[in-house]
């Protein structure tokens, strides 16, 4: 894979459109918002979840996962994530309550449980297939991260959910190589309080974010839009021509090349 395939990007669930979920090589995904009903069969070629937080818009299919590889995989499924993230997922949906504890259960007729959980430094590079990802913090829950993901000496920054975050232009500052900015934009730019109080961006947010920036030649992608005020947010990201250089809004199946 030469591109980053979007599976799911939207703000919340609809008929039409999936919850977050990136496919960065063959075996591997950035969260868990929409991969059954975008994969079909291709879903057994799964082999690793990496997590940017636990809220449920970006897990809600790994406990399907969990149920359709238990009879079918050889290998157990690996899913990483910061400390709380997985704490999270212990605790609150791999309980024998929520859901079986998919950690203690075998893959039937093999060695392997059916899946593993597997904590990630931040700012330590993580090499899987052909690509390389490397998680950084965000300001959006406990144990909230976002990745650079990198190929053939070309990257792309996925923020994730995230509020006010230094950490990225930093990042983008530092790493010319970096070509494409992936970021999320859920509220109208009126729903300021809500976006503090539920730590995500809005566009006039993220125009006053993009001044802590030096460079102004990376391309930049918007995702995560609540969908009932879409078009109110479609139309600022526009106003404030924040989609720089060729960028756009991202929908389910979209590819980002390297
Ligand atoms: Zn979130
Ligand atoms: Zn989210």
């Amino acid at each position: 894979m030469n591109a980053i395939e979007f599976l799911g990007t939207g703000g919340t669930r609809t008929r039409t459109q999936g919850t977050t979920c990136v496919r960065v090589s063959k075996h591997c995904v950035i969260d868990a918002g929409n991969l059954i009903n975008t994969l079909e069969e291709d879903v057994f070629k799964i082999e690793h979840i990496f997590l940017t937080h636990s809220h449920l818009d970006h897990i809600i299919d790994i406990p399907f996962l969990a149920d359709l590889f238990v009879t079918q995989k050889s290998i157990a499924l690996k899913i990483y994530g910061l400390k709380a993230t997985l704490d999270d997922l212990r605790q609150f949906i791999f309980n024998h309550r929520i859901w079986p504890n998919f950690e203690e259960i075998n893959l039937i007729g093999h060695d392997d449980k059916t899946i593993e959980l597997i904590e990630i430094e931040i700012d330590k590079s993580y090499p899987i297939d052909d690509v390389v990802l490397t998680p950084f913090k965000t300001d959006h829950t406990d144990g909230s991260c976002g990745y650079i993901i990198e190929k053939n000496g070309a990257g792309i920054l996925f923020s994730a959910d995230t509020y006010r975050c230094p950490r990225i232009w930093e990042l983008l500052d530092k790493n010319p190589h970096i070509h494409t900015l992936v970021i999320e934009v859920s509220f109208p730019s009126s729903f300021e309080k809500l976006a503090f109080d539920s730590k995500h961006l809005t566009p006039a947010l993220l125009k006053s974010e993009l001044e802590q920036c030096q460079r102004d030649d990376f391309r930049i992608y918007a995702m995560h839009l609540k969908t009932l005020f879409s078009p109110t947010i479609i139309h600022e990201l526009k106003t404030l021509q924040l989609l720089r250089n060729g960028g756009k809004i991202l929908n389910d199946y979209d590819t980002v090349a390297f």
